[in-house]
């Protein structure tokens, strides 16, 4: 480590969580306030090496990766500021969602919605577009009030919706595209509880109903296993302070989500990297072995689970219209194609917004995600995937795997070029580029 800015030469390789993308740094960078990070921006501009803010690594694309300067951010983490009046607090960036969520429920507060899991920084998620379900609900880019952040030219700038309000709308979902964020102010709301109904459900009749569950739940997803017509959904609803089921028995939740959830998950995909013929029998037999669940918890408590078969990940927004057709050209697919795919179908609903890159931008949506283990090939079952979802006007997830590019993009995001333009300005030598976002947003 270099005194002062904190930078080492990496020599060492960087993996993501899921193992499909790697970089080997010029150098790896820790920063602990706002100064160190611009001080390790200016550095790097000045030796021209290009510099990569990096979370918890557990987008599946190329999003973190560089081969200049990797600037870590777990030191620059904690909530430094809480309003309780409005609900607005204020964190910095490499927070890890599992230390914000206990720390916002002791200051009464929680985000309103959250995804599957807790273990991404609260800048990674920001900048990726991390979601959870609720047709009526935002991304949690959409509870960001400002943001501070160091440009590439080393200086400090806030922005806000009355704060540089241009790049406040490009940097709420900005893919580390415009500077690294060092604090974020969100939107909290009252705490809250959740009531969770878990259940397997036949497939075909739920679709026929799928818009209905989404608009009648709070939270409503559901996951269908391929190779059979079954699903398991999930129901999360707000409840007040009247009695309720209360939280699953800790015996049961070891059993449902870390020996079932993990441990014997990971076994029968280990199975199936093996003996792919068994796969569809042993969907038939996980979805039959599905057992029905019934409790009430803390609303990140509910939303968040621990995932540790490790995996790759495709998920596209849909107009949510087109959700059940969707998932019917895909059961097509896999009923005409021997392809094992031992993990669940996910699909999710969330209400339009106004965040220029947000996959939810101005329409009401639905997420689509498939998945494959760690050990199996992905690559043509998410090609099909992904030629079903473009027929659908589909927005891939920014941190998960996908081949779009700047010219497909262009016309799925109305603000494609406000965005570029903010970037522009704000990085006009590129010292945020890195080979993803080249892709993405095209090489100027
Ligand atoms: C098991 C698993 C479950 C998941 N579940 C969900 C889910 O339910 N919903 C969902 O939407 N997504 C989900 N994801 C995807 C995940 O939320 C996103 O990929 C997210 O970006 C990960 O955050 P991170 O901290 O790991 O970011 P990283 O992957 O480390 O980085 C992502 C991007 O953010 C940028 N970035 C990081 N910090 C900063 C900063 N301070 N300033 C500027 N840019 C920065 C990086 O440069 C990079 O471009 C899941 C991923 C995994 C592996």
């Amino acid at each position: 480590m270099r005194p002062g800015t904190g930078s080492s030469r990496s020599g060492t390789q960087w993996r993501n969580w899921a193992g499909n993308q790697s970089a080997w740094p010029a150098e790896v960078a820790q920063a602990k306030d706002v100064g160190d990070v611009a001080t390790v921006v200016a550095s790097a501009a000045a030796r021209g090496l290009r510099v990569r803010p990096v979370g918890a690594g557990h987008s599946f694309t190329p999003a973190a990766v560089t081969d200049g300067v990797m600037l870590r951010l777990d030191h620059l983490a904690g909530v430094t500021g809480v309003e309780r009046a409005t609900g607005r607090v204020r964190v910095l960036a490499g927070t890890r969602l599992r230390h914000l969520n206990p720390a916002l429920e002791a200051a009464g507060l929680a985000l309103p919605n959250l995804g599957d899991i807790d273990r991404q920084s609260l800048s990674g998620a920001i900048a990726t577009g991390t979601h959870g379900t609720g047709a009526r609900l935002h991304g949690i880019a959409s509870a960001v009030r400002g943001l501070t952040m160091v440009l590439a030219d080393g200086s400090v700038l806030e922005c806000s919706a009355h704060q540089h309000p241009d790049v406040f709308e490009a940097a709420r979902v900005g893919l580390g595209a415009l500077g690294v964020v060092t604090e974020v102010e969100l939107q909290c709301v009252p705490s809250f509880r959740l009531h969770a109904v878990e259940r397997p459900e036949p497939l075909l009749p739920l679709l026929e109903r799928v818009q209905e569950e989404a608009e009648g739940n709070d939270h409503f997803e559901l996951y269908w296993f391929p190779h059979t017509g079954r699903t398991l959904t999930k129901r999360n609803n707000r409840v007040g302070s009247e009695p309720d089921p209360g939280p699953l028995a800790p015996w049961r939740a070891w059993v449902d989500d870390e020996l079932l959830a993990n441990g014997v998950f990971e076994l029968a995909n280990r199975a199936s990297a093996r003996w792919p013929s068994v796969v569809p029998r042993l969907n038939q037999l996980t979805a039959r072995a599905l057992a029905a669940r019934e409790f009430t918890d803390d609303s990140w408590r509910v939303f968040c689970s621990n995932r540790a078969v490790r995996f790759v990940e495709s998920e596209y927004a849909v107009p949510r219209a087109v959700v059940a057709d969707v998932l019917l050209e895909l059961r097509d697919w896999v009923d005409r194609h021997d392809e094992a795919l031992p993990f669940p179908v996910e699909v999710r609903f969330l209400a339009a917004d106004d965040v220029w890159l947000s996959t939810a931008y101005e329409r009401d949506t639905a997420y689509v995600a498939v998945h494959q283990y760690r050990r199996m090939d992905h690559r043509r079952y998410f090609a099909a995937f992904e030629a079903i979802v473009a027929e659908h006007s589909g927005r891939p997830h920014w941190g998960k795997l996908h081949t779009l590019d700047a010219a497909r993009l262009r016309p799925l995001y109305p603000r494609f070029d406000d965005f570029l333009r903010v970037r522009e300005e704000l990085d006009p030598g590129g010292l945020f580029r890195n080979s993803y976002l080249d892709q993405v947003l095209g090489t100027r």
